[in-house]
């Protein structure tokens, strides 16, 4: 779990180090957007090679456990939690837990729920997750109850379009751009937010199974990088990296599109473990 942990906080994703290499390679030469990418790619070089954290923010720990539910699943619990406090002291992970009643930082990454670690029984080997999830692009994450007036936006694929393209322009490149949507349609208050989140886990380069939902995905994903916001807002053509929607049955009553927004900086990796709880490989 220290080794999961520590290469999340230090080595950008392939894939998401990529979209943002084709993104240097799109925008004007000179201009603000180009610079600020070439500066975070070379930040992101920095990192891995040092072996530092690739954002001053640790963001949000987020834990999904998959595997066949027997005890040593309660170790792996305690595992996580024992890595998040050795990095925290060791300053790979900043101290980013602050109780809400007495508003003092617990200085070492735990505290009411948190990390968020969550089980899913699954009959096959264990499987970790692991996201440290920003805290200004959680900020820019939102929900939407269709229909919505104020948007146009009807109970259909095009009022879900209209919500994705409003959650980008609102951010206005805040939460760090160029980012990821994660997004789930359907759901309820609480579900939408995890599912949406679950969908960062997702490749840049991988195809929705839907032919609906992969192509909604490419055409927020075009519309939105149309919008001119750029990275961290200061202009340019890349306000997005990529889209991925998901979806989950919903009331009658209820239609929730809900959007996970992350920043440039996903950090997210997903490996198995053998029976001895070490890792087997990273997928
Ligand atoms: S939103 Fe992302 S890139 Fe921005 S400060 Fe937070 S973790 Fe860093």
């Amino acid at each position: 779990m220290y080794d999961l942990i520590y290469k999340t906080s230090t080595v950008l994703p392939e894939d998401v180090t990529l979209a943002i290499k084709k993104a240097v390679a799109r925008e004007e030469r000179n201009s603000v957007a180009k610079i600020t990418l070439d500066i975070i790619l070379k930040s992101i070089a920095l990192s891995s090679a040092r072996g530092l954290p690739i954002c001053q923010d640790t963001g949000t720990i987020l834990v999904m456990i998959e595997g066949r539910p027997d005890k040593s699943i309660f170790r792996l619990e305690e595992s996580i939690k024992d890595a998040i406090r050795k990095l925290t002291k060791q300053g790979i992970l900043r101290q980013n837990c602050v109780c809400s009643l007495t508003e003092k930082n617990t200085l070492d990454n735990t505290g009411m729920y948190v990390p968020q670690i969550h089980f899913e029984p699954a009959d096959r080997p264990t499987r970790i997750s692991i996201m440290l999830k920003g805290g200004g692009s959680e900020n820019m994450s939102t929900q939407y109850s269709l229909p919505n007036s104020k948007i146009k936006a009807g109970r259909d694929m095009e009022g879900v379009r209209r919500c994705l393209l409003d959650a980008v322009f609102q951010a206005q490149g805040k939460g760090c751009a160029p980012g990821i949507l994660g997004v789930c349609i359907g759901g309820d208050r609480a579900s939408g937010f995890l599912i949406a989140k679950k969908q960062l886990f997702r490749k840049l380069e991988d195809k929705n199974s839907s032919s609906v939902l992969a192509s909604l995905e490419k055409t927020v994903l075009k519309q939105a990088n149309e919008l001119g916001m750029g990275p961290m807002g200061l202009g340019g053509k890349t306000t997005l990296l990529g889209v991925k929607i998901g979806h989950a049955g919903r009331h009658p009553a209820c239609y929730f599109v809900t959007v996970s927004y992350s920043c440039w900086a996903t950090r997210r990796y997903v490996v198995e473990l053998n029976q001895k709880g070490e890792i087997k490989k990273w997928i």
